[in-house]
């Protein structure tokens, strides 16, 4: 069971307006985003309180790296 206390701001209003499968399902493809940090670290989307779904292609987002705190540009890819 997930505690409700890791679950971002945008992550608890994607579970308050969808059922739990649909939020289980964005939240395993938001797991699939990833990026990987100037100092080595890769992280998903879901990992740093995002949430993305339904998407395709490389865009880029400004993303802090929740490793060494560095925010900036990174294109992100689904795997
Ligand atoms: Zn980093």
């Amino acid at each position: 069971m997930e505690n409700e206390n890791t679950l971002s701001g945008s992550q608890k209003l994607v579970r308050f307006f969808s059922s739990k499968s649909k939020f289980e399902k964005i939240k395993a493809e938001s797991k699939l985003w990833k990026f990987t940090c100037d100092c080595g670290k890769e992280s998903s989307i879901w990992e740093i309180g995002g949430v993305r779904s339904g998407a395709k292609g490389k865009p880029s987002m400004y993303i802090k790296c929740p490793a060494c705190g560095k925010g900036g540009m990174k294109k992100i890819e689904k795997v």
